[in-house]
């Protein structure tokens, strides 16, 4: 494991994308995410992308470096955005931005979003539009380009991992604003091949096949064994897999996108529905502040015990509000470097000598 430097990370990661196509604007775009996702501790979703997805899905015309999004607005309170299958990380910020111009005007902004490639960490969105002062929920899909899931009672892949984002400004109580984002699995597939890459096993239960057994080698998973769980496992997957339909139906019909069954052959392509809510059009700063104050003190005031586990990949063992990891994260990492494995390294450097920019890669990946 290495730490690299944020300052050193993000212009190479710019290099790589501008290497594939892309000009200046989208490459600093994108790079600016992922290294924010690696920042938060999200690394699933950030720089690796660029080995693990994105230079095949421009290889193959999944991604359109050279594409226009197009935001068109629908009525007072609504708009549509087409991605054209530009990078996500282009697409959510248009999208975003689309809200908060709706919410500002009229208290409530309503935004479908298709052809978006891929939007990676979605509680980047979230963060972006509590930044505006908003409240923000996401529903996302890929439109049946990512079966990765089973339905409860079942080991067939038939729907993704559809994510959810909530976002709500901590309105001057807390140094981040309270962000849940989360998939509708047991975990993102992007922690599957992560660790895939950097050769590491599986926790157990995310991953069941049709002898009922679990799944713990990351690259068997990769090369088609088993499906990933719906979010509550084999105990509450019910849940998780309902909350997963409803993100296909409301990012399929609010941003008219795909939803599974309606699959299509691209590698990633997600649609979804974003909702912006201004809240001082129902209740004071002050009132809000106070809610926010008064639930992270009764969440920050429960014990900890040694022996009560939080599971084995969330952040932490304390009891903290959902954003915290990652504010507290980003911290940390900002100072102190982000953590890389080697192989993950490797992979990166790689990519940039495929594409012609290996004079970008840090001094610091050399092993
Ligand atoms: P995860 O299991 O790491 O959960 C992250 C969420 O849980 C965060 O909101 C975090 O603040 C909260 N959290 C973590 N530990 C906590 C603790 N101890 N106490 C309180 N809250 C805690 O996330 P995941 O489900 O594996 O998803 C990872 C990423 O994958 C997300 O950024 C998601 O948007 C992304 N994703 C994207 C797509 C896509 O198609 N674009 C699909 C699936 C997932």
């Amino acid at each position: 494991m290495k730490r690299i430097d944020v300052d050193e990370l993000e212009p190479f990661v710019r290099a790589l994308v501008a290497g594939l196509d892309a000009d200046d604007e989208v490459a600093s775009e994108v790079a600016a995410s992922l290294v924010e996702a690696d920042l938060a501790g999200h690394g699933s979703h950030g720089s690796i992308r660029m080995g693990t997805l994105y230079r095949e899905m421009v290889e193959d015309g999944d991604i359109d470096p050279q594409a226009a999004p197009e935001v068109e607005r629908l009525g007072p309170t609504t708009a549509a955005v087409e991605g054209n299958c530009q990078y996500g990380q282009v697409v959510g910020r248009r999208a975003v931005d689309a809200g908060i111009t709706l919410a500002e005007e009229g208290g409530v902004g309503v935004v479908g979003v298709r052809n978006a490639a891929h939007l990676g960490r979605i509680g980047e969105w979230a963060e972006r539009a509590t930044g505006a002062g908003f409240c923000f929920v996401a529903f996302v899909n890929t439109g049946g380009t990512a079966p990765l899931v089973a339905p409860p009672g079942s080991a067939d892949r038939r729907f993704s991992t559809n994510p959810l984002a909530f976002g709500v400004p901590s309105f001057g109580a807390l140094p981040h604003p309270i962000v849940l984002d989360i998939a509708t699995s047991q975990v993102a597939h992007g922690k599957v091949t992560k660790r895939a890459v950097e050769g590491r096993p599986l926790p157990t239960g995310w991953i069941v096949d049709e002898t009922g057994e679990t799944v713990t080698d990351s690259q068997a998973y990769e090369d088609g064994r088993g499906a990933l769980m719906p979010l509550g496992g084999l105990t509450a997957g019910y849940k998780g897999f309902g909350l997963s339909m409803m993100a296909e139906l409301f990012a399929g019909i609010v941003g008219d996108h795909r939803v599974s069954g309606q699959d299509e052959a691209r590698r990633v392509n997600n649609g979804a529905m974003f909702v912006l809510v201004d809240p001082t059009l129902f209740s004071t700063s002050e009132a809000n502040r106070e809610r926010v104050e008064a639930l992270a003190e009764t969440i920050h005031g429960a014990s900890s015990p040694e022996a009560v586990k939080t599971g084995p990949v969330a952040k932490g063992e304390e009891a903290v509000l959902p954003g915290e990891p990652e504010h507290e994260t980003k911290r940390t990492r900002r100072a102190e470097g982000i953590p890389f494995h080697e192989e993950t390294l490797d992979l990166l450097a790689d990519v940039a000598r495929r594409t012609g920019v290996e004079a970008s890669i840090p001094a610091s990946f050399e092993r």
